[in-house]
């Protein structure tokens, strides 16, 4: 193992918004709690970087693959006064990616489950494991959060140290792939369709089996939320996107239909009206939006809702949005949110899953990059045409 590696480094001016109050711990942390509102002109490259040292509950994971998440393109597409559109939490510098899996290359003392070779997918949450979120069962809003290619080293990068805690045996992945190349590409959309996973089904609640459900948006997250809908026996799934390939790609991994909502406004009819004509006026008993386009999608969503149906909203955006929370009183209807994938056996799950070869999460890949490329590879993800794009670790 050499001394140094190649890592994918973000950088950026920290320079708030003349209309934004900077907190106390942002100030002393230089950890931004929405991006947005404090990153400018962000910068990415290649650079040279010491291969990580690991502590005691630590391994050394060479990175096998990492996919390219909406939060990475959202890191370096600025609005028009240069700020990063991302609204989650940022400390820059950083080595940028997190949905990743990696090969065990050496273990610190006290670890106990895992040995050099294993192939693991870690949890990019880093939860502290002792505030009070943590403690009652909710890692993912953890108090101490770090989030792994945000505030704590990331994975586009040939090495990363990450705590035992955080990992995820993929072994039983081994059967159902052809070859580890696969097992490891595939293992690293654990992350993004664990967050779907934790929305619907932790968050939200879930639904019976015979359930209508509608995702609107059909990238990641809602391709996510597609194949964990019908693997949870949804009896019908419609989806909704503006952009002709992901809808397509929905249908392949599982949709019964999908729709160009731009297409169906020239045709003067509306999400809405699609659903409660395919749900026989009953109305979806799960809404995914998983579009970030709140302005847009919620209209259509609080008239799409069947009796006690369930909205959870899991697009990142900072916006506001008018509601007409009427609806949820008569209806019996709810809202929830979700972020993250970590705890409640989401990870471990979701490996069972997969392992079982019936779940087509691997029709998520659309383009694959090897990491000398990676700068192209986020270059393509402003495109939006993709499902997931994945980078290989040769
Ligand atoms: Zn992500
Ligand atoms: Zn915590």
């Amino acid at each position: 193992m050499g001394e140094t590696m190649n890592a994918l480094v973000l950088r950026g001016d920290w320079d708030p918004r003349p209309d934004y109050t900077v907190s106390a711990a942002e100030r002393e942390s230089g950890k931004a709690t929405c991006a947005s509102a404090v990153w400018r002109n962000p910068r990415i490259q290649l650079e040279e970087r010491p291969v990580p040292a690991i502590a005691d509950d630590e391994v050394l994971l060479r990175v096998r693959a990492c996919g390219v998440c909406g939060s990475d393109t959202h890191c370096h597409e600025t609005d028009a006064s240069g700020y990063v559109i991302f609204s989650g939490p940022v400390k820059l510098p950083v080595i940028m990616g997190h949905e990743y899996t990696g090969e065990v290359v050496d273990v610190g003392r006290s670890v106990s489950t895992l040995k050099i070779g294993d192939a693991v997918a870690p949890e990019g949450m880093l939860w502290c494991g002792i505030c009070r979120p943590c403690r009652t069962g909710h890692p993912n809003q953890c108090r101490h959060l770090e989030m792994v290619g945000f505030s704590s080293p990331g994975a586009f990068a040939e090495y990363i140290a990450v705590k035992e805690k955080y990992c995820w045996k993929l072994n039983a992945l081994r059967d159902v792939c052809s070859s580890d190349d696969e097992m490891y590409e595939v293992g690293a959309l654990i992350e993004p369709i664990g967050c779907s996973y934790n929305g619907m089904f932790v968050s939200a609640g879930g639904f019976l089996p015979g359930a209508y459900c509608a995702v609107f948006g059909a990238g990641p997250i809602g391709l996510g939320a597609v194949l964990m809908g019908r693997a949870a026996g949804a009896a019908r799934i419609v989806v909704f996107d503006v952009v002709d390939e992901r809808c397509a790609l929905a249908v392949a991994m599982g949709a019964d239909a999908a729709y160009n909502s731009l297409e169906l406004a020239k045709q003067g009819t509306s999400p809405h009206e699609v659903i409660m004509e395919v749900t026989g006026g009953h109305g979806a008993d799960m809404l995914v939006e998983a579009a970030g386009a709140a302005t847009r999608t919620v209209p259509e969503i609080e008239k799409s809702y069947a009796p006690n149906g369930k909205l959870v909203y899991l697009g990142r955006a900072a916006t506001a949005v008018e509601a007409q929370l009427d609806v949820l009183v008569s209806n019996a209807n709810s809202i929830s949110g979700a972020r993250g994938h970590a705890g409640y056996g989401i990870f471990p799950n979701i490996i069972r899953m997969l392992s079982t070869g019936r779940v087509p999460a691997r029709k998520m890949i659309t383009s694959r990059y090897t990491f000398a490329d990676v700068m192209d590879a986020l270059d393509r993800s402003t495109r939006r045409t993709d499902g997931k794009i994945m980078v290989r670790f040769p």
